[in-house]
C-alpha cells in the first residue's frame, strides 16, 4: 500500500484542503499504520498544547497560594500594616 503523501501529511501537521482531508480519512480508514501515526500525531499535538497551559495554572496557583496566605498573614498582624508607624526597637518597653 502507497502511505504517501499520508504520512507526511500525518507527519508534518501541515494545513491540508478539504480535498486532502477526505483522501486522508479514506486512507486512514483502510490502513492501520496510518491510522495508528493519526492517533500518535493528536495524541502528541495535544501534549504540545496542553502543557505550557498546565505549567501557566501551576505557576498561577502557585503565586494565588503564595499571595493568600500572605493574606492570612497580614489579617493575623504578623506583618505590620504599612500605613501605621513601625515602633522603633526597644520603645515598646
Ligand atoms: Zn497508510
Amino acid at each position: 500500500m502507497n502511505h504517501q503523501p499520508f504520512e507526511d501529511w500525518l507527519l508534518n501537521d501541515k494545513l491540508i484542503d478539504p480535498k486532502q482531508k477526505l483522501e486522508l480519512d479514506a486512507h486512514l480508514r483502510m490502513c492501520a499504520d496510518c491510522s495508528a501515526l493519526a492517533e500518535t500525531g493528536v495524541a502528541l499535538r495535544s501534549v504540545k498544547k496542553i502543557s505550557p497551559a498546565a505549567g501557566f495554572t501551576t505557576r498561577f496557583q502557585a503565586r494565588l497560594a503564595l499571595q493568600k496566605a500572605a493574606d492570612r498573614r497580614r489579617r493575623r498582624g504578623h506583618i505590620w500594616p504599612p500605613s501605621l508607624p513601625r515602633p522603633l526597637p526597644g520603645s515598646l518597653h
